[in-house]
């Protein structure tokens, strides 16, 4: 009978990638899906160490699979992710118990691993990135399963050269290091001829992407090392394969924004007009603290050239309230400017030390919880307020969606999402087929969602600037 295999993600969408390939190497090799761990042989935890307490979630979680794996012969634990790379041996020392320790840089070995510790025991095996291949490098040039047909992510580049004082990004994922443009353009097409029709680009600071390529050429001697594709060209070429109706990336770096990357966004009609534009801070004072390498006015600015170039752009921020040393004035700051950018929707949390990192040493300055928790409720307000005026202003509108299945909440009504990232619920007289395109006249606005009136389904794109605007 064949072994069969659950994974576990912890963590953001580079983590869900890695996991979508760790499944797609454990089918490969002969394993066999389930949902729940009691009828799995092989759990996979990945892990992330940007998100708060991840170490207490992880140990946790390893504290009760200890009694699953005790309960059944030939059960294995499998830990990868960003904490495993950041603990390394720690993993195995605190849980003798785990069968492999995966680390960033080392995916594609995952079922080979478990393979392995099956007959010899124990594996702790961390690459550093500057010691494997190129394909390696990349989960994307990996097997995957993914768990809808019709989106993917490609991994565009890996790692990070900033240093925001926060993060422990660059700590585990190494130096950016991006993929080979005609690399990513092929598996766009592959995808495309699989039936897929929604890319989002992914990396951690995706309008660099190219930099390390252009260097690396020049210093091989390249004089045309100048031309070689940017961020912008690679926006270009991925929105022109066949049969991709949608291309959305994530995370630009607001210091890295070029006018290039709006007159991509705005000269394709297949690049989604959504920006994911992450903030951290509207004080100036708390951005160089951060060594985030903008000003807010700077921030600002960029904005109002994205908004300028792309029509209808939605845009959505990340925003870190009590970073140390923030004193009043600066989260006045914040909110001055959150309010001018008038987000569509952000994401707010307050600062928790990430072990490692510059700001986790900064404990004299920390921000007492009960100030961070009072700035954070105001910060939402002021992002609700924007995101909901956004909202009401689609209300008569008709957006093209792409069926996402039944909402979680109610089954009775479907689910979609807009090319600004909107979520619609609508009913339907019958389930509509996942992935499939609709026309949804919107009929009432939430902070967080939209409610709207099916009204047709469509078999070709509806370009952004035909779709009409119903009366009343
Ligand atoms: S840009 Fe800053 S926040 Fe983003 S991954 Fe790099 S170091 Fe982390």
């Amino acid at each position: 009978m064949a072994r069969s295999y659950v994974v576990r993600t912890f963590g953001c969408q580079m983590n869900e990638h890695d996991s979508e390939r760790i499944a797609g190497l454990l089918e490969a090799d002969g394993l066999v899906p389930v949902d729940d761990e009691a009828a799995a042989d092989v759990v996979v935890l990945n892990t992330c160490c940007i998100r708060e307490n991840a170490d207490n979630k992880l140990y946790g979680s390893l504290g009760w699979l200890k009694q699953w794996k005790e309960a059944g012969a030939d059960r294995q634990i499998v830990v990868s992710g960003c904490l495993a790379q950041k603990d390394r041996d720690l993993v195995a020392h605190k849980a003798p118990w785990v069968d492999v320790v995966l680390g960033t840089h080392n995916v594609h070995r995952a079922a080979e691993l478990v393979q392995h510790a099956r007959t010899h025991g124990q594996v702790t095996e961390i690459f550093d990135a500057a010691v494997i291949d190129d394909h390696a490098l990349f989960p994307s040039a990996l097997p995957a399963k993914r768990d809808t047909a019709y989106n993917a992510w490609v991994t565009i580049q890996i790692g990070c050269d900033n240093h925001c004082a926060f993060c422990i990004v660059p700590a585990v994922r190494g130096t950016e290091l991006s993929r080979p443009f005609d690399e990513v353009v092929a598996e766009v097409h592959a995808l495309a001829a699989d039936g897929v029709t929604e890319v989002t680009l992914l990396g951690q600071n995706v309008n660099s992407y190219g930099r390390d390529l252009q260097l690396a050429a020049r210093q091989g001697g390249d004089a045309q090392a100048r031309l070689r594709p940017l961020f912008a060209d690679l926006l270009g070429a991925v929105s022109a394969v066949p049969g991709i109706r949608r291309v959305r990336f994530t995370s630009p770096h607001p210091k890295d924004m070029r006018p290039e990357t709006f007159a991509a966004m705005a000269a394709s009609s297949s690049v989604c007009e959504h920006l994911h534009y992450p903030l951290q801070s509207g004080s100036d004072r708390v951005l160089a603290a951060m060594h985030r390498g903008y000003t807010a006015q700077r921030y600002l600015a960029r904005l109002g050239e994205a908004r300028a170039a792309v029509d209808d752009l939605a845009v959505s921020t990340d925003i870190i309230v009590g970073f140390p040393g923030e004193t009043d004035d600066d989260f006045a700051r914040t909110l001055e400017v959150a309010a001018a950018a008038e987000y569509d929707y952000a994401y707010t949390f307050i600062f928790s030390p990430r072990e490692g990192t510059e700001a986790a040493a900064m404990t004299d300055r920390f921000i007492e919880p009960a100030v961070a928790a009072e700035r954070f409720q105001r910060l939402r307000v002021v992002v609700e307020r924007s995101a909901l005026a956004k909202h009401l202003a689609r209300v008569g509108r008709v957006e093209e969606v792409v069926v996402e299945g039944p909402s979680k909440k109610d089954p009775s009504v479907q689910s979609g999402r807009t090319r600004q990232n909107k979520l619609v619920h609508f009913p339907a007289e019958h389930p509509l087929r996942v992935g499939s395109y609709a026309l949804v006249e919107v009929t009432s606005a939430a902070p967080h969602h939209l409610m709207g009136r099916f009204v047709e389904l469509v078999a070709e794109p509806t370009h952004r600037r035909r779709i009409p605007v119903l009366a009343g």
